[in-house]
């Protein structure tokens, strides 16, 4: 008798040629089809080629390099990957995704970052892992110990580079390329390639595959956004009424990480479930910030955006910019955070009529109008002229609670 075979299931990931196993478990984490930035970088990665990638948080960027590692290292040989990050969260991000996407291959990675002992990272990296995931200074300490070898190295992402130059890390990258062996990939993702950034990895890629994923098409298209204009002293009611109105996880970004601590205070006096995540928080509080965040206990995190740099929580349903942010760039980072790759979600900023240029610069940037309107929600079609300030700038004071019921 003829034997009935199921016909062999196919997958959107096929074309790379990515091995069985891992096909596996992208079935099993639930992505059908790979996003832009996957289909753009893969192949080339596939094919040995050095990149230079200019995608953003939230388009899908990780599994661009996740994918191609996992499956050039799936049988395990010791250290052969080394991914570059700016922050501790972003690293344990990347991780995460190397445990899901590496479980069938058996692709081990370890991340190690600054802000906790080291020594049980010394442990980790003296299993002999296939892949690091580091901040930079960490990795140096660890190099100084003599406790990382690089001299195996076959492929190096700098993930986020613009940043980790912004944050400081230029030596530290340099020494870093240096211990590198010559003849390894290297993937450079970043949003800018800034002229210190040219320099630092002149002469370091290979005829790299450019690759450009728009600001707009991947994340600021599909949040529904709004610009809501009050005065400075006002910020705090309109906050309050849309946390009143609305139900959800709300990410609230201040500028500064005074004025994160502060209205992070003043929300959980008023008896708000909210974190906070800024950077002068211990690593264990950040992480117990953001732990609590994604498993529902509390429904707010207040962050800066060092902090909150990659944050990968899925279903935000809210960003709030209760500070415009200081460029096109960190707009777009943020508000990635309501529209991961497949979902949308709402992205409000908290402007005052000062701010108008901020808001054009933005808008220049990604490309469309933001909708405008008031503090109490009635749509205008432009932000009004500020009235005249005879003392300059006005400051935008986040109130205790207490102040805030007389007023
Ligand atoms: P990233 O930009 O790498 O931080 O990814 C943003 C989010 O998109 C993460 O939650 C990923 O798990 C998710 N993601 C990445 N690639 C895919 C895909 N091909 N299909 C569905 N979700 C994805």
């Amino acid at each position: 008798m003829m034997k009935l075979t199921a016909p062999p299931q196919t997958s959107e990931f096929d074309v790379f040629g990515l091995n069985q196993t891992l096909i596996r478990d992208i079935d099993r984490i639930g992505w059908t089809q790979p996003t832009p930035i996957q289909a753009q970088a893969i192949p080339p990665v596939m094919e040995g080629r050095d990149i230079i990638a200019s995608a953003q948080t939230g388009t899908g960027k990780t599994g661009a390099f996740v994918l191609p590692m996992v499956h050039n290292f799936a049988g395990g040989k010791g250290l052969r990957g080394l991914i570059l990050a700016p922050t501790r969260e972003l690293a344990v991000q990347i991780q995460e995704s190397f445990e899901e996407l590496g479980r069938g291959s058996h692709v081990i990675s370890i991340p190690v970052y600054g802000g906790v002992g080291i020594e049980p990272q010394v442990e980790g990296v003296r299993k002999n892992p296939d892949v690091l995931v580091a901040t930079p200074g960490r990795l140096i300490d660890l190099m100084m110990r003599r406790v990382v070898k690089l001299g195996n190295l076959k492929m190096l992402v700098l993930d986020e580079a613009d940043r980790m130059l912004d944050m400081g890390f230029m030596p530290q990258i340099r020494r870093i390329l240096h211990a590198c062996p010559k003849d390894r990939q290297t993937l450079l993702f970043s949003a800018t390639i800034p002229d210190g950034l040219e320099r630092l990895i002149h002469g370091e890629l290979r005829n790299p595959v450019h690759v450009n994923i728009a600001l707009r098409a991947s994340t600021a298209e599909k949040a529904d956004q709004r610009i809501m204009v009050c005065d400075g002293f006002e910020k705090q009611p309109v906050l309050l009424k849309i946390l009143e109105e609305e139900e959800g996880t709300v990410l609230i970004f201040t500028r500064t990480r005074i004025r994160a601590e502060r209205l992070g205070r003043t929300l959980k006096q008023i008896g708000y479930k909210v974190a906070r995540m800024h950077s002068m928080r211990t690593q264990a509080q950040r992480e117990q910030a953001l732990e609590g965040f994604k498993n529902g206990k509390y429904r707010i995190l207040v962050a800066t955006d060092i902090a909150a740099r990659g944050i990968d929580v899925a279903n935000i349903s809210h960003v709030v910019n209760f500070d415009i942010p200081q460029n096109a760039d960190d707009y777009v980072h943020r508000i990635g955070r309501t529209a991961r790759a497949e979902a949308s979600g709402r992205a409000t900023t908290i402007v005052t009529p000062l701010e108008v240029g901020e808001v054009r610069a933005i808008e220049k940037a990604i490309d469309m109008k933001i909708p405008r309107f008031q503090g109490d929600g009635t749509p205008i079609i432009e932000i009004p002229p500020p009235p005249p300030q005879p003392f300059g700038r006005r400051k935008q004071m986040i109130l205790p609670q207490s102040r805030l019921r007389r007023r």
